[in-house]
């Protein structure tokens, strides 16, 4: 379900960045039909145009989304630095003055994005340089000018853009390390809901986790069947041969009950040598033809180092309104004819 909305979401900005990208190529090409005494706008735009084109067209074949926000933030990067070094160098200040100041804002708009496509430390270190470089850029414009009492207002916008800059930068970084904090403390939340649900030493889900998907499924009882299994003598396999070679056993088992059940059934360990399994099934005589064959596969070979080893079945079906707790003690019932039968055989709840 989680694998699903991410490739959604990821979807979904493709899909953005792609319209992005497409609206962006005839903006800017009107933008350099009507203007083509900036030198800027006339020599540049074609390649920035191209740039986008290329996006467009590597978005729609599906290349690698980290890549492309990476690449694209630094041709924009690149661009708009070439932009403010135009505006200052070139031309009259007071007349490029407006372009510089959005070319400022602009340059804020792109720390928001390195902070969206890097990590918290990466997007310092590149808004950092790009608060350097423009802060060099107008040193080098203004800084001279100054001392000689000239661009006075110019020089105060300046300070005050940069200033602007260097605070975002900052600011920014504070939110992405929260931002990051907040991922960390959701994946380990994530790791300790799975490992609470997980029995370490066969892997498979526990008594927790079984449970809750027994109450999940517990408005629609019917169909649904329970099956308890317990493998026989299996306090003699530990004292005959220890403990460890008893865990050995159990993990064979669980391993062999998987490998012989459907993707959709769930197997899990009830608890000490009992383990459980969920399926919904067409008919009574279908699961029982499947449980006979678990059976057989737990039955047939013999386990490494203790020979072979059997196990009880107990099944339970699901009926309208049934409830779990009701279900569990029908397949509990069931085991305990099975085993008071003989063992190694399967028994049916008729309840
Ligand atoms: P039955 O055929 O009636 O089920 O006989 P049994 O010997 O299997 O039944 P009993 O309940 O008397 O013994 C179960 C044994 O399983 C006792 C316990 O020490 C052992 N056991 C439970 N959990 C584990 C485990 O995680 N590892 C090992 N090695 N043994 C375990
Ligand atoms: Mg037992
Ligand atoms: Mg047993």
């Amino acid at each position: 379900m989680r694998g699903i909305s991410k490739a959604f979401t990821k979807n979904n900005k493709r899909a953005a960045y792609f319209w992005a990208a497409l609206l962006a190529v005839p903006v800017l090409f009107l933008i350099w039909l009507l203007r083509p005494e900036e030198g800027f706008i006339r020599w540049l735009y074609p390649f920035f145009m191209l740039m986008c084109a290329s996006w467009v067209w590597r978005l729609y074949r599906g290349v690698d989304l980290n890549r492309i926000e990476r690449e694209t933030i630094a041709t924009v990067t690149g661009f708009f630095s070439i932009k403010l070094a135009y505006y200052l160098f070139w031309g009259n200040l007071e007349h490029n003055w407006v372009e510089i100041e959005s070319t400022y804002w602009v340059m804020a708009f792109i720390m928001v994005l390195l902070y969206i496509a890097f990590d918290a430390r990466e997007g310092l270190a590149y808004s950092l340089s790009l608060a350097v470089v423009t802060l060099i850029l107008g040193l080098l414009r203004l800084g001279g000018e100054i001392v000689m009492g000239q661009h006075q207002s110019e020089f105060l916008a300046f300070v005050r853009s940069e200033m602007r800059l260097f605070a975002m930068a900052g600011l920014l970084y504070a939110l992405a390390m929260v931002k990051d904090q907040l991922a960390m403390a959701h994946r380990r939340v994530e790791e300790m809901h799975t490992l609470a649900r997980t029995d370490p030493l066969t892997g498979l889900p526990n008594r927790l986790a079984l449970s809750e998907y027994l109450e999940g499924e517990s408005h629609q009882a019917h169909g649904l069947y329970v099956v308890l299994l317990d493998l026989d003598h299996f306090k003699q396999i530990n004292d005959r041969y220890g403990h460890n070679v008893g865990d050995g056993v159990l993990k064979e088992a669980g391993r062999r009950l998987r490998s012989s059940l459907r993707k959709g059934d769930v197997l899990g360990r009830w608890g000490g040598e009992e383990f459980m399994i969920i399926m919904r099934g067409d008919s009574q005589h279908d699961v029982l033809a499947a449980v006979e064959r678990l059976r057989e596969d737990v039955a047939f070979w013999p386990f490494d180092g203790v020979g072979a080893v059997s196990a009880s079945f107990g099944v339970a079906e699901g009926h309208m309104g049934d409830s779990i707790h009701n279900l569990l003690d029908r397949a509990d019932k069931a085991l305990y004819q099975a085993k008071r039968l003989g063992r190694n055989r399967v028994e049916f709840s008729l309840a």
